[in-house]
């Protein structure tokens, strides 16, 4: 496994849609293997494929308390509640945001052996789990946040 660069806001590929991974095989957990080694050598809790230049919608996490996880075409299927979350980004150095997220949602995906799998987040971990799907859609914390300054 290994470490790999974080694109930073002005690279085209974090402003892709993603494409869906039609099969979950050893390259993909080869990939999500050199994506926690490179969430972890920066210390984020959450790292997108588009990220490391990977067009592919894949998210790894990893909130610090006990929730470390991969999901692979994930999707926010339930959202409920709001909370104001201070964020920041791996592709965003030096900047920090606060957003308007729910409080609590439900995301559908599939794990790193390709097996359907169903999490209820809330609070931190629902906040990363929005940050870091939103993503695989080209969105970054910074389009939706209330004030965005340097850090
Ligand atoms: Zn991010």
């Amino acid at each position: 496994m290994a470490i790999r660069n974080i694109r930073t806001e002005g690279e085209d590929v974090l402003r892709m849609i993603c494409k869906p991974v039609s099969e979950v095989n050893d390259g993909t957990r080869r990939l999500i293997g050199d994506m926690y080694d490179t969430m972890y050598a920066t210390d984020g809790v959450g790292l997108a494929a588009p990220q490391i230049g990977v067009v592919k919608r894949i998210v790894v996490i990893d909130d610090r308390e006990g929730h470390k996880f991969a999901l692979i075409n994930p999707k926010i299927t339930e959202k409920s509640g709001t909370q104001r979350s201070c964020e920041g980004c791996l592709s965003l150095p030096g900047y920090r945001g606060e957003v308007d997220r729910p409080k609590e949602v439900t995301v559908e995906a599939l794990d790193e052996y390709g097996e359907p799998v169903t999490l209820h987040a809330k609070d931190f971990l629902a906040v990363i789990c929005c940050h870091e799907l939103d993503h695989l859609d080209g969105i970054l914390y910074k389009d939706l946040a209330v004030n965005y300054e340097r850090v």
